[in-house]
Formats: structure tokens, sequence, C-alpha cells
């Protein structure tokens, strides 16, 4: 029986409340419309297309980051995003435990991961900054 060693990535997106997808003019909000019906050839990746950055996107995530980083400063965003993406594991591991389904790709909100995790930054940021440095980079 050959060996198999078990690799499990993390990826982690956010959807902004605008009204067409990040990289091209197809319509973001497509949930009651049938598969495959709101594409385009940027959309789905086909060789020699030039995708475009929707400026409504950049600047919605500029502002969620510039209010979450006013609140809570730089340090503690750096923690936010370390503990979202850990909670956010925690999260879909829990849902893969008790999931019936044995589907690779699964949507699971991340906001609420984020806004957990920021939470805990306000609250305890700086005394879980303060024991990582004194405990795994020495200082
Ligand atoms: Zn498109």
């Amino acid at each position: 029986m050959p060996e198999y060693e078990a690799v499990i990535g993390l990826e982690t997106h956010i959807q902004l409340n605008t009204a067409s997808k990040i990289f091209c003019a197809c319509k973001a909000d497509s949930w009651d419309d049938a598969p495959n019906s709101n594409i385009c050839p940027v959309c789905t990746g086909l060789p020699g297309v030039l995708p475009v950055l929707n400026q409504a996107a950049v600047d919605k995530a500029a502002l969620l980051a510039a209010a979450m980083g006013a609140f809570l400063g730089v340090w503690k965003i750096l923690l936010v995003f370390v503990l979202s993406a850990a909670i956010g594991l925690a999260i879909s591991l829990v849902v893969m435990a008790f999931s019936a389904s044995l589907r690779k790709h699964r949507i699971i909100p991340f906001g609420p991961s984020l806004a957990l995790a920021a939470v805990v930054a306000g609250f305890w940021g700086q005394e879980i900054i303060r024991f990582y440095l004194a405990h795994f980079a020495g200082r």
C-alpha cells in the first residue's frame, strides 16, 4: 500500500458588496442565476484574456483595512490576519468532520472568522503578541 502525505491548504476570500466581479464586468451577485450563466472569458481564465481590476473592490478593501488598522493598529492587524486564518481553518475542519459529503471545495464564510479575530486582537492582542515574542521570537 502506498504511503500518502496529507497536505491541507486554506485559501480565504472575502466577498465585498460590489456590482461586478473583481477582474471583469460580470455581475458579482449571481447566487440565484443558473450555473455558468454569469461568466465571461476572464472569469473562466481563458488564455489571452486581459483582466481589469475593479476599482470599487480595491476601494472597499482599502477602506476595510484602513478602518481595522485605525482601530487596532499595525501589529494587531497582522495578528488578525494570522488569527482569522486559524479560526477559519478550525471552522473548516469542524464543517468537514460533520459533513456527509467529501467535496473538495466548500464555501465557508470568512467574515465571522475575521470579525472574531478582530475582537480577540482588540481585547487580548497585546498579551498574545507579547507571549509570541517572548516564547517564539526570543525577545
Ligand atoms: Zn466575467
